[in-house]
């Protein structure tokens, strides 16, 4: 049951970006850490450094809120029309478009994701969501009310503050995406924390920003660790909001730090263990492609990949052979090059985590039905795996597969978890859609499809897998105070 490809990777491409930017974005400036102190970013297709990048702690992070805290309070941003807010962003999204491909390299080279799904997928969508939310930041505006005594009630919606953003590293742009794009549409100024496995994107579009117009302080980057410079943003005494994206363990922490500081809201993108429900009516070809891309999209690594793939018991056998031939025949090896659909895991933790989790699998009895191991001698390749007769599912490419037969009894399989992020069904029949969809609890359900994330497509969890909705227009009201203004009718 080895896996086909030679395990054999050729010297890694090293791609024509250069890395220009490297320390800390505070109000409109590159500046060193206060300590002086870098951290090194790696190349995971080699584990070797390719910058070193200056580490923020707590005082960076107040030396950043401070000037978001006085470019909200004093500064054009919130204050100027909403229109020139939007053209800024637009100028922003054009110049991202201009740069695409020194973004997509740079982005492939610090996280490992093939080059182009970079290029073509999530760069496109990084700009389409600027595009979205520069069309909404002139379109917010509250109500007026019908009050029962004389009195005339408007309500305004009003920008919250200063934002603090945490961001993990498996889409490292276009959670930036999600995160800057509501808040500055909303008007906003931002303390974005990137994640340390990818800090080098977050600084370059930063950068274009500024060029595009945005004022000095609106948007501050600061890269580091989370227990030193996240824990610290969450836990600011001048941070009006923190949104974050990354583990639920992470999550609980964020919460505690917003309530034990200035209860701060919390919005909170977190894991999951998303079901993909293929039923006996599904064409099996199409259901095992989808399946496929379900997991095995980004090296397995997203927070709704499908890693629970129940499959009717009358196709499960079936299924199970293409399910294995599908995986032995990915393309494993240097995301920069063309063919490849899978590149490495983003660092050495995730790839042993990932590699204890397989033994575990075997150890638990599931069967290893293809895969299983490392792929190549150097970087964080893992072999696509399969296992079937499964238990626990995995986070990383790694796909289990389990047996079901009938609709009442998968719901409440797929339901028994503390995660509520996502989950697919895979039918043509109308009715078995709908059941499904109402009676699946969780965040999104994918009918017949995977994975789409359209800019106006809310995003976010039930249960455990999070609070509050990014992405769409609910993202707005993450990042608004309501404002309500009462004054008394002189003539009743
Ligand atoms: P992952 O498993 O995806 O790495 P994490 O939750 O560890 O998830 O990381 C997501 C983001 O949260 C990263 O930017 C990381 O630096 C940050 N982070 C990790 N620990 C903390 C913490 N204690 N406080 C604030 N931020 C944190």
């Amino acid at each position: 049951q080895r896996f086909s490809t030679a395990a054999v990777l050729e010297e890694p491409i090293t791609p024509p970006v250069q890395i220009n930017y490297t320390k800390l974005l505070i109000n409109g400036q590159f500046v060193d850490s206060a300590s002086g102190k870098t951290f090194p970013t790696l190349d995971p297709r080699t584990g070797e450094v390719i910058a070193h990048v200056a580490e923020g702690d707590k005082e960076d992070i107040n030396r950043a809120v401070s000037a978001a805290r006085k470019a909200f309070d004093e500064g054009p941003w919130p204050k100027m029309s909403a229109y020139e807010r939007s053209r800024i962003m637009l100028r922003f999204a054009d110049l991202v478009e201009k740069n695409i491909q020194e973004l997509a390299q740079l982005e492939t080279w610090d996280n490992g994701k093939p080059y182009q799904q970079a290029l073509t997928a999530e760069l496109p969508m990084f700009v389409r969501l600027f595009h979205y939310y520069a069309g909404w930041a002139d379109k917010i505006h509250g109500l007026t009310v019908p009050a029962d005594g004389p009195h005339h009630v408007q309500t305004l919606h009003e920008p919250i503050g200063v934002a603090g953003q945490i961001i993990p590293w498996n889409f490292p742009l276009l959670m930036f995406a999600w995160k800057v794009g509501p808040a500055l549409a909303c008007g906003n100024t931002i303390v974005l924390k990137s994640a340390e496995q990818t800090p080098l994107t977050a600084l370059y579009v930063a950068k274009l920003f500024h060029e595009a117009g945005l004022p000095e302080g609106v948007l501050n980057i600061v890269s580091g660790y989370g227990p030193t410079a996240g824990a610290a943003l969450a836990s600011h005494m001048d941070v009006d909001k923190i949104a974050f994206t990354g583990s639920t363990e992470t999550g609980k922490i964020i919460l505690e730090l917003a309530a034990q500081s200035n209860l701060k809201p919390v919005t909170l993108e977190l894991g999951g263990k998303s079901p993909f429900i293929i039923c006996e009516d599904a064409d099996i070809d199409r259901a095992v492609e989808l399946a496929h891309f379900a997991l095995f999209f980004n090296q397995g690594q997203c927070c709704c990949a499908g890693s629970r793939t129940y499959v009717h018991e009358k196709i499960h056998d079936e299924f199970i052979a293409k399910a294995k031939a599908r995986a032995l025949k990915r393309t494993v090896g240097d995301p920069f090059k063309k063919e490849i659909e899978q590149g490495p895991q983003i660092d050495s933790e995730q790839f042993q985590k990932v590699l204890g989790y397989i033994k575990s699998g075997i150890d638990s009895n599931a069967t290893l039905e293809c895969g299983g191991e490392r792929f190549g001698s150097k970087g964080y390749f893992i072999q696509p795996t399969v296992f079937s007769n499964v238990k626990d599912e995995i986070f990383g490419p790694v796909q289990s597969i389990l047996k079901f037969k009938d609709i009442d009894e998968v719901i409440r399989r797929a339901n028994a978890s503390r995660y509520g992020l996502a989950a697919g069904v895979f039918t043509s029949n109308i009715d078995t859609a709908n059941t499904m969809s109402r009676g699946l609890r969780a965040g999104t359900v994918w009918v017949n499809c995977f994975d789409v994330f359209d800019a106006g497509i809310p995003f976010g969890g039930y249960k455990m897998s999070g609070i509050g909705r990014e992405k769409g227009v609910y993202s707005l009201s993450n990042y608004l105070q309501v404002k309500a203004v009462v004054s008394p009718l002189k003539n009743p």
